[in-house]
């Protein structure tokens, strides 16, 4: 029988298997980021899930799809509850101190934009098949418009176009929030517009020719709205039906209900099938803010020291987001994160044992590989079972736990099906680098500069029997923050992780 994979739907309540409506073609949708501001940790736990989406289905021999957007106009602070005013958060962040370094708007957005996708190679995710930016997608957007008002879904005001909530009976249907709740539950992202026929209609244009981006329309200069952004983009380039639609869990109301009332009504067809939400993140079991010192972004931790980063391995950072299952509320601690430090310095010396799995994989032949087949077995029926990252992780840690047992022991084959099983856990986790992905090397670090010659000078001192000048090169070392290991092949070095 073939796998089923199945996922929970945020719009029928339950795990269902999906059911591509191509057959072996999975067509999906992943909300991205405001591109404001750096992308912290939480937004990439969602960024993760959609990845292993990609991951799982690809595993499955399915085609995918897959397109998450940029949102570089028109999301408005409003929508973050903390703060009550209805400002466009790129302008507020060009009007903020870190604004000063940009030179104009559009730079301010290039810039989040690149370092956005430097975050996400780190992280080793996956490219999407494309990335749409809303500021290049303003012509359908505002088709779009223009076919909801001949339609009778929207209505102009002297102050933008907006969507009237009563023309669709099903608004409601994925949060649960009916037209019956009051104002302030239900309407965060429109500006205050008496003209609006109803309190609870949300805005699909915004007339404004002050506004540091703005587009010409059939309603004046403005920009649009938030949510007309992803319905369209999502229909541009995956047709008027999609499979399944991913986000974090603060998505779902507004924005993926308003998503579906634009969508539905421009095409009178269900627009995604499966709706999927990524819980909330807090860091040491608090709410991550800047103002309590625990806001944590991509680079804060895993860029190198030299560009202010923490220097973790990226890969660990991505092994603890991993480690809690993407459907419940996820507490990002520093005990985990080292923990996973020491699991990601293990995966490396199985790497460093059996060879990168680039460097050729064989099957899953003789005990060795009878057994890591079962645990990649395993790992794939946990991430078909709604994403469970947490079982699979388990797998990865216990084939590594196997394979450094056996050490030395293992023969030829057992290092090919080793290099097999990496190369499959790796397909489904993301947990290793390939040489054709971007990655920091030792050559571009400047501490290797530093710490090659000193290694030289200790070996030399060594050979010499000079055992006080060696330890006083090891000393020195250490002062680098540089970790050494001796062995019968050499001594080996690591930048020594500080958390
Ligand atoms: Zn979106």
């Amino acid at each position: 029988m073939p796998k089923e994979f199945r996922i929970y739907n945020t719009l029928s309540n339950q795990a269902e298997a999906i059911v591509p409506l191509q057959k072996d073609h999975l067509t999906f949708y992943s909300c991205g980021p405001t591109v404001y501001s750096y992308a912290h940790i939480g937004n990439f736990r969602s960024f993760i899930t959609a990845d292993l989406i990609l991951r799982t289905a690809t595993a499955l021999g399915w085609d995918v799809t897959y397109a998450t957007n940029v949102t570089d106009v028109g999301h408005l602070t409003e929508d973050d509850l903390t703060d009550p005013s209805g400002e466009d958060r790129m302008v507020k962040a060009l009007k903020s101190k870190e604004g000063e370094q940009f030179v104009n708007i559009w730079d301010l957005a290039r810039h989040y934009t690149e370092t956005l996708v430097e975050d996400w190679h780190r992280l080793n995710l996956r490219e999407p098949t494309v990335r749409p930016r809303a500021t290049e997608h303003m012509r359908e957007q505002i088709a779009a418009v223009e076919q909801l008002i001949e339609k009778g879904h929207a209505y102009e005001t002297e102050k933008g176009v907006y969507f009237s909530v009563t023309s669709f009976p099903e608004y409601g249907k994925l949060s649960g929030n009916t037209l019956e709740m009051d104002l302030e539950q239900t309407v965060r992202d429109v500006v205050v517009d008496d003209d609006k026929r109803d309190p609870r209609d949300f805005a699909l244009w915004k007339k404004d020719d002050k506004h540091l981006m703005q587009w010409h329309s059939p309603w004046g200069w403005g920009f649009p709205g938030w949510h007309i952004e992803c319905s369209v983009m999502a229909m541009s380039y995956l047709g008027d039906r999609i499979d399944i639609h991913a986000g974090g869990e603060d998505l779902i109301f507004p924005h993926h209900e308003c998503e579906i009332a634009q969508s539905e009504c421009l095409t009178g067809q269900p627009f995604a099938t499966v709706w999927a939400h990524t819980r909330f993140l807090q860091v040491e079991g608090e709410k991550m803010s800047k103002r309590l010192g625990n806001f944590f972004t991509v680079r804060d931790l895993s860029a190198p020291e030299a560009e202010g980063g923490k220097g973790i391995d990226p890969l660990a950072v991505r092994m603890t987001l991993l480690s809690g299952h993407y459907r419940k509320p996820f507490n990002f601690t520093i005990k985990t994160l080292k923990g996973n430090v020491k699991h990601r310095e293990r995966l490396q010396e199985v790497i460093d044992l059996v060879g990168h799995p680039s460097e050729g994989v064989g099957e899953y032949e003789g005990d060795v590989g009878a057994i890591l087949s079962g645990m990649y077995e395993r790992a794939f029926d946990a991430m078909l079972d709604d994403l469970n990252t947490p079982a699979a992780l388990a797998q990865l840690f216990g084939g590594t736990k196997m394979i450094l047992g056996r050490g030395a022991g293992l023969d030829e084959t057992a290092r090919a099906a080793a290099r097999r099983w990496l190369a499959d856990m790796n397909g489904l986790l993301g947990v290793v680098y390939y040489d054709d992905q971007p990655q920091e090397t030792e050559e571009e670090d400047p501490l290797a500069a530093q710490v090659e010659p000193l290694l030289e000078a200790r070996a030399a001192a060594r050979a010499a029997g000079d055992w006080g000048r060696a330890d006083e090169i090891r000393d020195e070392l250490t002062a680098l923050g540089v970790e050494i290991k001796d062995s019968k092949d050499g001594t080996t070095w690591k930048r020594k992780q500080q958390i």
